[in-house]
């Protein structure tokens, strides 16, 4: 990147931090330059707002820091996100720092998104949700110029699509308990978070209103295998259909030994991020969920599926809370997942694209080209 245009990416993130405001009504007094026949991105914080208070083993926030991307090439624009929450240790400064140092005004080509992906790792080694905007901006480019979606470029049936899970969590008052139960009836299979002290409480209130299976994410919230195993059969015996994370991402003896006992399969969340770890957690967990801001975006995260499957082990494919930009880059991978978590656009009150929707509990990408979105 030259200094002017660093100097103008730069002053258009200040602005932006200053004053966050809808992508589509980005004044094109505020956009830096456009090179033809380069790459030229642009981004800009937006604070995401959740529409309920999240209830984690570890932690509660009522917003997650997030920053839009726009990757722009002959006048065709890509978009993408950074979604941040804060335990992955990355944040508006870190993200807005990392897309600050590329060039990728060196690269002629938006096809070349492997060359493009060495350049960021050759940049600094993790940044992983930094890295994810720029992919999915890239991914969102490159398919509206081949006029496709990136499911039926990647050869996939849309109609294997798994069921999507939506999430509730613990709420101490019953009454808002009850209403968050009422909110999950679209769905055909709820996410009940635990780890956080009511883990039995949480299933009985909602076993009381519906029999909609369910599943379970301990968050790393568990520490006694004997108390796990118990708490996998009682899971079992009341509709649960696998396990997320249910220990501290270092416990990998625990999981091995829950993993051989347990009735449930049990599927790594935290413990993995990118393409390496799958290898490693097919010696202790029976499936993986690959997320987005994990794994760089949708170029390692459709490597990642491609060789848990052939490792003979579970799919899952989750979210952060993203607007609909990020979930419908998911959805694109959606037929390589046995079950879908794609909920974080349903969870925010701000969302600023129209995307993939959730029909009949299936997850349903748009047929549009690129990721399939549209700001709203
Ligand atoms: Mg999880």
């Amino acid at each position: 990147m030259n200094r002017r245009n660093f100097i103008k990416t730069g002053m258009l993130g200040a602005l932006m931090a200053a004053s966050p405001i809808s992508i589509s009504a980005l004044d094109s007094a505020t956009k830096p330059s456009t090179r033809p026949g380069r790459l030229n991105l642009r981004f800009r914080p937006y604070e995401l707002k959740l529409r309920h208070a999240f209830n984690l083993a570890r932690s509660q926030r009522t917003t997650t820091p997030g920053v839009q991307v726009e990757i722009e090439y002959d006048g065709i624009v890509g978009y993408g996100e950074a979604s941040m929450p804060p335990y992955l240790g990355e944040s508006v400064k870190s993200v807005t720092n990392f897309l600050s140092k590329l060039d990728l005004g060196q690269f002629a080509d938006p096809f070349r998104i492997e060359d493009i992906h060495d350049y960021m790792d050759s940049i600094a080694p993790n940044d992983r949700a930094a890295k994810a905007s720029v992919d999915i901006a890239l991914h969102d480019l490159t398919g509206k110029i081949m006029g496709q979606p990136w499911y039926k470029i990647w050869g996939l049936n849309p109609e294997k699509c798994p069921n999507t899970s939506f999430t509730i969590s613990y709420d101490a008052d019953p009454e808002e308990m009850r209403r968050k139960i009422e909110e999950t009836a679209p769905f055909k299979v709820v996410k009940v978070k635990m780890g956080v002290g009511h883990d039995k409480e949480t299933v009985e209130a909602f076993r009381r209103h519906s029999n909609t299976p369910i599943c379970v994410d301990a968050n790393q919230g568990w520490t006694d295998k004997e108390q796990a195993l118990d708490m996998c059969h009682w899971l079992a015996e009341n509709g649960c259909v696998f396990v997320e994370q249910p220990f501290d991402k270092k416990m990998f003896e625990e999981t091995a030994w829950l993993r051989e006992r347990s009735p449930l399969p049990i599927i790594a969340d935290e413990f993995l991020q990118r393409l390496p770890d799958v290898r490693r957690a097919a010696d202790a967990y029976d499936g993986i969920n690959i997320k987005l801001m994990k794994s760089t975006g949708m170029h390692e995260a459709y490597q990642m599926a491609v060789l848990a499957r052939a490792l003979g082990m579970k799919v899952m494919l989750g979210c952060m809370t993203e607007t609909s930009c990020a979930t419908s880059a998911a959805s694109q991978l959606a037929p390589l997942a046995d079950w879908a978590d794609l909920d974080g656009n349903l969870l925010i009150a701000n969302d600023i694209f129209d995307g993939m929707k959730v029909v009949d509990g299936k997850v349903t990408p748009t047929d549009r080209p690129g990721i399939g979105i549209v700001p709203c």
